[in-house]
């Protein structure tokens, strides 16, 4: 691969015919046709918060550096932007008016509201560019490892860049627009940032069985994503369907894996809503989002839930009156034991050698009250546990 290092162009030079399209969220062309600024595989434009694209321009009239921008030969005198298409969208969007920012006096300045002499400071800034020609792989790899300046690269937008082709543009059209109306649905079951490709993302994982790598590659080439697709909404129209409750906690939950895992179940909507809400409403389990896999699991892995423990306080009392009453009668402090015929069955156990164990179950309606405590020796506590 070779790099050319290049530090006569100006915001100037690169920002002759600026284009950028306001609906897909994109600067397209600079430098008079020649660069492209959003290559297929580049994320969407993310800066324009007020902020990000506000300190590129702050940058600029201070005279810092913008940072190394990187560029990919791909044609006689054609270039795309490898690196840097955030910064050089911002000051397009300002040159071109497309956003304000503060002067000194708290007042929205528009670019061509600036005085000629602060103008001129913008365009005449210099830029270092780094301009990379090789092969597509070489290219791509390096991509890989370069560090980006501001917001690294997420994962998917790496693979997005490394898999590049009409499957990735397809993918992308269906589950990183922020235009697609079904969003607002998705967005009850999946988490994260649609710009940022993570709803493809899940997409991806969902699909691949979590082998989005090789899925990408396998399918780089397709003119078509009928099966990422399908796939995609069956899981979404599977969970809908035996949830008719909407909680919060069910968004970014494994709907891929609990899909493959249970959907050849059959499952009563409204007796699944029935224990969900009553689920909800139980003080003593405390990890909400393990809820829909219990219902799932046909209510038996109660670990799921984390229901709610005894204190030490607790568990100190139960111990004290257990012990008590054991030493009277000559027999073990762990009921279990006293039952048995064993060694054990007249042995005081200490308090750090038993546990506390709900005598009704939870699952039964035992609470964590002290009346539903009891204190067992560690061997016969995780017996009982196991059952
Ligand atoms: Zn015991």
């Amino acid at each position: 691969m070779k790099t050319i290092l290049k530090t006569d162009l100006t915001v100037r030079d690169i920002n002759e015919g600026f284009v950028y399209n306001e609906y897909e969220g994109k600067g397209l062309f600079g430098w008079g046709g020649k660069l492209t600024i959003q290559p297929e595989y580049q994320r969407n434009y993310i800066y324009a918060d007020g902020k990000r694209d506000v300190a590129v321009i702050d940058s600029l009239l201070k005279g810092y550096p913008l940072g190394l921008l990187y560029f990919v030969k791909v044609g006689e005198d054609k270039y795309e932007i490898l690196d840097g298409q955030q910064r050089v969208t911002s000051f397009g969007r300002f040159i071109t008016d497309k956003f304000a920012i503060k002067d000194e006096h708290g007042m929205e300045q528009y670019f061509d509201g600036f005085a000629k002499n602060l103008q001129d400071k913008i365009l005449d800034s210099q830029l270092t560019i780094y301009i990379c020609e090789g092969e597509e792989s070489e290219i791509k790899e390096w991509f890989k490892t370069i560090n980006i300046v501001g917001v690294p690269l997420n994962n998917q937008e790496l693979l997005n860049a490394i898999y590049s082709g009409p499957f990735v543009t397809m993918a992308r059209e269906e589950f990183s627009n922020s235009q697609n109306a079904n969003i607002q649905k998705w967005s009850a079951y999946i988490k994260g940032d649609v710009n940022r490709q993570e709803y493809l993302a899940t997409a991806l994982n969902w699909v691949s069985k979590g082998n989005v790598d090789s899925y990408m590659s396998q399918h780089r080439f397709d003119t078509n994503i009928t099966e990422l697709k399908s796939y995609f909404n069956s899981v979404i129209t599977w969970a809908s369907t035996v949830f008719k409750d909407v909680k919060s906690d069910m968004r970014g939950l494994e709907w891929g894996r609990l899909y493959e895992m249970y959907h050849n179940n059959s499952y009563d909507p409204n007796k699944v809503s029935e224990i969900l809400c009553k689920l909800y409403a139980d003080p003593q389990v405390q990890d909400t989002k393990g809820i829909c896999e219990y219902i799932l699991g046909g209510c038996k892995d109660t670990k799921l839930l984390n229901i709610r423990v005894f204190d030490d306080n607790t568990k100190r009392v139960v111990y004290e009156k257990q012990t008590q009453e054991a030493k009277l009668k000559d027999i073990s402090n762990c009921p279990l034991c006293a039952m048995g015929n064993d060694n054990n069955k007249n042995r005081i156990w200490e308090l750090k050698e038993m546990d506390a164990d709900h005598v009704t179950a939870w699952s039964k309606g035992g609470s964590t009250d002290i009346d539903n405590c009891q204190m067992l020796c560690q061997t016969h506590n995780r017996a009982k546990g196991n059952k």
